[in-house]
């Protein structure tokens, strides 16, 4: 097949992690005889760098007219003075709202072999694989807030459409469907109005999957619940800022920041493809961050928007035998490993496309 994807490396760590997915993605063009064009943009700190603007015009105008978008990561310390006018973050929220991305969905899988790097004991961790499926475009962060009071209260306000419950529920249940067949979906119904409706209409788009078994939990016992009992979830559901807050704390789980990819998805196969990671300006340059979020990003890539599912679990598998065969990049290297570079175990997964 043939597609062009949009290439957005942005600051830190980004270039480093983008360049080798880009490689790696022209590794399976080559083997399944795909035809992917890249084209770059600029975003983040480097376009305000360059432009004045953390998503210029010409970035949106390459990301229209591609199939899908590969992002590195923004921001840095460079840019991060709260009182500029400007914020590199800010490219990346206009993205999200530009094209609409509603659905943002965080796989978080724990890896035998790195169960010691994380917090929890290791029979908690035995075959945890959650896909969060996190509302992004609406909720108490797009609300209607009081941004200056008069500096003794201010308010921001939750609210929820029916047709937009529906609309990432019908992702939820369609990810659960291909996957365990279990969806939780979370809220705060016994004290929000907004969250009443949440779980009427999730209940109520059950009823075209049925094959799904719904959990519904509220927002505080699902905190507990993915530590208590992280294996036993499939696919979590959530507004935004619940989605926010449970899909960081379940990061923990998987061991590094560095392994987690994710997707934002809006309605027809169109996507943006981003590491959940930030731009770990504290190891920028150095050539040592892992890859593994931003590769699995690209896995995701080509199954959501590519629909080549076949080439997706090719990337996860050469990451699990790159793994399995002992490399290790520094965040994840155990005591007694020798880390390996970025280069090194991005070459390694490759040739085991
Ligand atoms: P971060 O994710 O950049 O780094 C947190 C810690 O994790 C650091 O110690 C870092 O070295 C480590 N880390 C992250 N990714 C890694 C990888 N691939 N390999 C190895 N180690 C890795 O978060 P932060 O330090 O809070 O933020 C740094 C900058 O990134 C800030 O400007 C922040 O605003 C921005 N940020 C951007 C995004 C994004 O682009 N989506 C997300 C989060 C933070």
């Amino acid at each position: 097949m043939k597609a062009t994807i949009a290439i957005l490396p942005g600051d830190g760590i980004g270039p480093e992690v983008v360049g080798k997915a880009t490689e790696l993605l022209s590794v399976i063009a080559g083997k399944y005889g795909h035809d992917f064009v890249f084209v770059e943009g600029m975003i983040g700190g480097i376009a305000i760098d360059e432009t004045g603007d953390p998503l210029p015009p010409e970035t949106v105008r390459i990301c229209e007219a591609a199939d899908a978008i590969l992002l590195g990561a923004v921001g840095g310390p460079k840019w991060s003075d709260p009182t500029a006018t400007v914020q590199p973050e800010r490219g990346l929220l206009g993205l999200r709202q530009h094209f609409r991305l509603f659905a943002n969905l965080r796989p978080v899988k724990t890896y035998p072999a790195l169960v010691e790097h994380a917090p929890l004991r290791a029979e908690l961790l035995q075959d945890v694989d959650i896909l969060f499926v996190r509302e992004l475009v609406s909720g108490i962060y797009f609300g209607q807030r009081q941004e200056q009071g008069d500096g003794d209260s201010s308010y921001d306000t939750m609210s929820y459409r029916r047709d937009e419950v529906e609309q990432v529920a019908n992702v939820a249940f369609r990810a659960a469907q291909g996957r365990r067949k279990k969806l939780c979906s979370v809220d705060k119904a016994n004290v929000l109005a907004s969250m009443r409706l949440w779980r009427r209409t999730v209940v109520e788009v059950q009823e075209e999957y049925d094959d799904v078994e719904l959990e519904h939990l509220l927002v505080d016992a699902a905190t507990m619940h993915l530590l208590t009992r992280p294996g036993s979830f499939d696919v979590i559901v959530a507004g935004n800022m619940f989605g926010d807050i449970l899909s960081d704390e379940a990061s923990v789980l998987a061991g590094s920041l560095g392994m987690l990819p994710s997707a934002s998805l809006r309605a027809d196969q169109f996507g943006l493809y981003e590491p959940v990671h930030g731009s770990a300006p504290d190891i920028a340059g150095q050539g040592i961050a892992n890859p593994i979020g931003m590769f699995l990003s690209a896995a995701m890539l080509l199954r959501y928007s590519l629909r080549l599912e076949n080439e997706a679990a090719a990337i996860e598998s050469a990451i699990d035998a790159a793994l399995a065969a002992g490399l290790r990049t520094a965040d994840i290297a155990g005591v007694g490993q020798t880390p390996v570079s970025t280069d090194e175990f991005a070459t390694a997964v490759m040739s085991k496309i």
